[in-house]
């Protein structure tokens, strides 16, 4: 077996158990196999072993490698979970099935512009900045359920999830815990959060999906 696959199967098994553990049914936690840097036959394998959910943090470096193995295989489901640029919006909604990073009035502005448009509609998380880190992405918390709000309200996005990223040097499960609470008290349903070294921790505190790529793909 290609070490991909089978880091793929390790992962997988990895998610059944913290599935167990925290009493949560089984296959309710959907993993994103985070692709970036890597090629299109470094990522091929793992799609033949059935992984179909894969996320990119790069609008130009998807666009790159995606549509010839979307021709190869036409059940794929692509996540954007990196930054958004606005001049960006319009390639990220023609590419993207989801789009995990929504965090501010122009990006929200800009992706109802090109959805109405393109007459495409990727389901969108709004990304929240739960440990306040300047060079970090993300909604302030304390402007996360208004936001969610101004999306629905003003900009007719329908807001299916949170996702964060908390910050690498402290301990996640506050982090988790408080993206959690968010999401009740916005009305979302659905919690990206979880890389490779806390998915589990994050499966536990209710994450609906994780995302992991070195413990798939290797180290970047
Ligand atoms: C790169 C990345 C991941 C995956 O990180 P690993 O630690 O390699 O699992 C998850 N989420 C985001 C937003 C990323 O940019």
């Amino acid at each position: 077996m290609n070490d991909a696959v089978s880091r793929l199967d390790a992962v997988r098994n990895n998610i059944a158990a913290a599935e167990k553990e925290a009493g949560r049914e089984s296959g309710s936690v959907t993993l994103v196999a985070v692709s970036k840097t890597f090629a299109a036959d470094e990522i091929r394998p793992v799609i033949q072993a059935g992984q179909r959910v894969f996320g990119e943090n790069r609008v130009q470096e998807a666009q790159g490698k995606w549509p010839p193995l979307r021709d190869e295989f036409p059940d794929l489901e692509l996540h954007l979970i990196g930054p958004l640029q606005s001049n960006k919006a319009k390639e990220a909604v023609a590419l993207f099935d989801v789009i995990e990073t929504v965090d501010r009035e122009k990006i929200a502005a800009e992706l109802a512009k090109e959805i109405a448009r393109l007459g495409k509609a990727p389901r969108l998380y709004v990304q929240v900045n739960t440990g306040l880190e300047a060079q970090k992405a993300g909604i302030d918390p304390r402007e996360a359920v208004a936001f969610v709000a101004r999306c629905r309200e003003v900009h007719g996005l329908a807001i299916e999830g949170l996702m964060a990223i908390p910050p690498f040097d402290q301990n996640p499960g506050p982090h988790f815990a408080l993206l959690e609470k968010l999401a009740r008290e916005a009305g979302v349903q659905k919690l990206s959060m979880g890389m490779s070294g806390d998915y589990e921790t994050a499966i536990a505190f209710g994450a609906t999906s994780v995302r992991v790529g070195s413990a798939i793909f290797g180290t970047r």
